[in-house]
């Protein structure tokens, strides 16, 4: 939507860092390797109008989102890549949009003999381009060896449908313990050896995540898909990493008013804090309508200037509570930093994900459609 109801709420998306973490991660793979940026989820909350445009002059290849109705969206923007759909097409896909993917070069998963034999009644006189996700050890949505077989040797009888690639997706790839995402790795590998059609030129084999991308170069393939490290941090936080990733979203807001309360006094909904002392607290016009969660109440600090304020009693569904006592210029006006593009800040990512015992892909992600994205 282009109608911002609180234009001071800004998520700032700091394009230079977009691009260097892309490259850094580029950097890794061979030159010739493709590149797969995933833009899903709204760009993991990064705005998905906004990192599609900044890099589609970039060394990308491919875009990918979760589903059909992301490729409509995003397809005007680009000229040069491609995109690919995760979320399979199956028995039920509308044969519109099976024609549209048709004519607009859209590579899309599928899992199922069944939806592809529908899929090859519908797609249109240009050959639909087909992934076919392999179950290794993810237990999602990828096919048993066998059955893929099988669904290989149908596409090669299909004159309407092309195998353009071959992939599988790691469950722990962002563990220290990378024994299982090796395992996962040797059943990809073992498939694309037994099955000699993998194996043509124009077939893309892919399996690496981000963590895979920096950690597991055997898992390169002919193409990475990153998501969560183009946007600046890592699935968690990872030591001695070959890259230094920077985060590139910082959402912030204008404190609109101080106010000072004795020692002794509740602050926000269900009392859940008290003043300690003479307290004078920001409100900050955010909330958890916004995206940052009631589980921050009492819970995470922002940023004003160089220094933190802890948020203070129940985040409201648009304002948010801090203690600047000790914070003599955080004054009407002055920006404070809800969620910090730093990856050690107390306000950044990390520390709002352990505060809500989830992880920073949720965080991000959970920034609404509504905030305005201001590209820098
Ligand atoms: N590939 C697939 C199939 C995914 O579902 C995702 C994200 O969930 C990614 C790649 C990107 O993962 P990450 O954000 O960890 O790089």
């Amino acid at each position: 939507s282009d109608t911002f109801f609180r234009p001071d709420l800004r998520a700032s998306i700091d394009s230079q860092r977009l691009i260097e973490n892309v490259n850094q991660l580029r950097g890794l793979t061979p030159t010739d390797n493709k590149f797969c940026a995933v833009v899903k989820a709204n760009a993991y909350g990064h705005g998905i109008k906004e990192v599609v445009n900044l890099l589609k002059e970039e060394q990308v290849d491919f875009f990918a989102v979760a589903s059909i109705f992301e490729a409509f969206y995003i397809k005007p923007l680009i000229e040069r890549q491609r995109i690919l759909v995760f979320e399979p097409l199956n028995i039920s896909t509308p044969a519109k949009y099976i024609d549209f993917a048709c004519r607009n070069d859209i590579h899309w998963a599928i899992c199922s003999l069944e939806a592809a034999k529908r899929a090859s009644q519908l797609a249109s006189d240009k050959k639909l381009k087909l992934h076919i996700n392999i179950e290794t050890g993810m237990g999602r949505l990828g096919l048993e060896p066998a059955q893929a077989e099988e669904l290989i040797n149908f596409i090669a009888d299909s004159p309407n449908l092309e195998l353009a690639g071959i992939y599988t997706h790691f469950a722990t790839a962002d563990e220290d313990d990378l024994s299982f995402a090796y395992e996962q790795l040797d059943n990809f590998k073992r498939f694309i050896k037994t099955n000699t059609r993998c194996g043509d030129e124009n077939v893309i084999r892919h399996a690496a995540n981000s963590a895979a991308c920096i950690k597991i170069p055997d898992s390169h393939f002919d193409m990475v898909r990153c998501g969560i490290s183009m946007y600046g941090y890592f699935s968690r936080s990872q030591r001695h990493a070959p890259v230094s990733l920077k985060p590139v979203m910082k959402l912030e807001a204008p404190i609109v008013h101080i106010k000072r309360l004795p020692a002794g006094r509740s602050v926000s909904y269900g009392r859940s804090y008290f003043t300690k002392r003479e307290t004078a607290t920001a409100i900050i016009p955010s909330g958890y309508a916004d995206g940052y969660s009631r589980l921050y109440s009492n819970n995470a600090s922002v940023r004003i200037g160089d220094k933190f304020a802890p948020v203070i009693g129940r985040v409201c569904m648009d304002q948010i509570m801090a203690d600047v006592t000790d914070i003599p210029e955080a004054k009407v006006g002055e920006f404070a930093v809800i969620i910090d593009n730093d990856q050690n800040s107390p306000a950044g990512a990390y520390c709002l994900a352990n505060a809500s015992n989830t992880i920073c892909y949720e965080i991000l992600i959970s920034v609404h459609e509504h905030v305005r994205r201001v590209v820098i």
